[in-house]
């Protein structure tokens, strides 16, 4: 259902609605507020944040002047040739130009106008192609101590260790995506034509006579109210991953369980409201892949940054370089699923790192309680193993006699491990060999792996100005997406460490320029 005007009596008038309180949300309210534009945020559970706390918080956006100021030689023109040979024609030319030449305006706008500190900090692009840094690109939020953020902090998401496997939290400071998000909370606390409601869930698009978008139906503690919005309505309600129903319909996952995302946030909202208005939608069979670690609460965390020991999937072999860029891995992950392989992967690894797991994963998992739920064995031989995880003996006897062959030859000729700067990145190693340290014939282990993603990254298809197009490609006047909502900017690839809090927020600033009557430019030279 979708209401018309004339079946509501309005609650309250402000110039935009934002719906969501991810990063674009917050960015996207704090940018339409300094427009002069009053605006209500309103975010569905009872903590502000979304997945986009749960983030590390990099955010990609070329040639901006922080990478500038701690030294990174960059320009949007380098990024431009970097993102067109990862993304190529899978998205509009016109809106990846709309997104790259927007992003240094975005960090201006990030330091000057909001006061936000941010830096560089080195993490690769992920694709060897042209206009690549090996550095990366990302900028990151400055950690803020909880003592500035004061009474908001029990207003944002808590981190993943806290929020979904029982952790203490770090009451001291808040880094990555909880600094962006505090910092952006406070930035909007500080202007009076912001309202940020929590514990209030959009159910409907209200529309006029004309099919245009003026408003929002909203249930919460106040009962259903009706939000009109004169100017536009932006919604940046993050994605599906965590709705089984359409991952069936669209994505043949295993299950959503398996998402490390925030579990009651990509219910897909946003892309049911947008379906009932006739938006055009697209890479609805996308996400941002990656590997995930099991844990026994049957919740998965995000893995990444393998340092030794090999991947291999329900067959026993190995399938790719373990040290893959986590999208990549994923998508490999996912291929094997789809060829019937299964959806069971293990990482074996020996006793290098005093028995520890060779991986970066949040939280660390502890051996005894995976162990104790089947998802981590450690035996006396590569026979123990197999039989303790039910893979295929020989099969794993093969896959690690010939990874130590590949190891001592110093090359990984079957799937590249350690040649592409990314893969060296996390052991600091120089060469390829140095990514192949053999497994010896002792103690192994084998940690259950799944195929999990850090959120969906299809949805409505919008313009440069962020606006939700319909089927027949004519945007829906009032209505604007950003972040999961929308279709990525970025198709079917993950380009960099940051894109999609990057994209999110700079469609997000584009589209209350234009709600503001102030569209932005496409600035700067084109390449096709
Ligand atoms: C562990 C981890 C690390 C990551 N690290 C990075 C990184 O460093 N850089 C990067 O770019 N990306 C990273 N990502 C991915 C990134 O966090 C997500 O892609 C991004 O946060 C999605 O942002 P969003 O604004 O679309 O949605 P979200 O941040 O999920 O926000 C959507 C919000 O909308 C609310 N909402 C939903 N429906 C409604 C409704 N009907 N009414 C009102 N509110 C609603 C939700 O409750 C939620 O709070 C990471 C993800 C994970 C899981």
């Amino acid at each position: 259902m979708t209401v018309t005007t004339g079946e509501n009596t309005v609650d309250a008038e402000f110039d935009v609605v934002v719906v969501g309180s991810g990063i674009a949300a917050l960015f996207g309210a704090a940018a339409a507020v300094s427009r002069g534009l009053t605006t209500c945020l309103v975010e569905k559970t009872d903590r502000f944040g979304g997945t986009s706390a749960y983030s590390g918080g990099a955010v990609w956006l070329p040639g901006n002047a922080v990478l500038a100021r701690d030294g990174l030689e960059d320009s949007v023109e380098r990024g431009r040739t970097y993102f067109r040979a990862v993304v190529g024609d899978r998205t509009d030319r016109d809106l990846q130009d709309a997104f790259l030449s927007t992003g240094p305006r975005v960090v201006d706008f990030l330091t000057h106008d909001l006061g936000i500190p941010t830096r560089f900090q080195a993490f690769p692009d992920y694709f060897d192609a042209p206009g690549r840094q090996e550095t990366g690109r990302s900028i990151y939020p400055k950690p803020i101590r909880s003592e500035e953020v004061g009474a908001r902090t029990g207003d944002i998401r808590r981190s993943v260790p806290a929020d979904q496997f029982g952790a203490d939290e770090d009451t001291a400071k808040l880094e990555g995506g909880r600094a962006w998000v505090a910092r952006l909370l406070l930035a909007l606390d500080a202007m009076d034509a912001a309202e940020l409601r929590l514990s209030t869930a959009v159910e409907e698009l209200v529309r006029d006579d004309d099919g245009r978008v003026v408003g929002v139906v909203t249930r919460g503690d106040e009962g259903r109210q009706v939000l009109r919005a004169r100017h536009g309505v932006l919604v940046a309600a993050g994605g599906f991953e965590r709705s089984a129903e359409l991952r069936a319909r669209w994505q043949q996952m295993p299950t959503a369980d398996w998402s490390a995302s925030h579990p009651d946030t990509g219910s897909g909202d946003a892309v049911r409201m947008f379906e009932r208005v006739g938006a055009r939608l697209d890479l609805l069979d996308q996400s941002w892949w990656c590997p995930a670690t099991l844990f026994p609460n049957g919740h998965a965390a995000f893995t990444l940054g393998f340092r030794s020991g090999i991947i291999v999937d329900a067959t026993g072999r190995r399938f790719a370089n373990e040290l893959l860029p986590y999208d990549q891995m994923g998508r490999r992950m996912h291929a094997r699923i789809t060829d019937g392989a299964g959806d069971e992967f293990w990482c074996v690894f020996d006793d290098a790192e005093a028995g520890g797991y060779p991986a970066i994963c949040v939280p660390a998992p502890d051996a005894d309680e995976l162990r104790a739920a089947g998802l981590w064995h450690t035996a006396a031989s590569i026979g123990d193993l197999a039989a303790a995880t039910g893979l295929d003996p020989e099969a794993l006897a093969e896959s690690v006699e010939r990874f130590n062959a590949l190891a001592e030859r110093g090359r990984d000729t079957d799937f590249g491990r350690g040649e592409d700067p990314y893969g060296r990145f996390f052991l600091g190693a120089s060469t390829p060999g140095e990514c192949l340290r053999p497994l010896p014939g002792g103690r192994l282990h084998a940690v259950r792996l799944v195929l999990g993603d850090l959120g969906t990254k299809g949805g409505a298809v919008i313009d440069t100005n962020g606006a939700v197009l319909d089927t027949t490609g004519c945007p829906i006047p009032g209505l604007y997406a950003a972040g999961n909502s929308s279709a990525s900017v970025s198709g079917e690839a993950y380009p960099g460490p940051g894109v999609p809090l990057g994209s999110g927020m700079t469609m997000a600033f584009r589209a209350v320029a234009h709600m503001a009557g102030e569209p932005l430019p496409i600035e700067g030279s084109r390449v096709d």
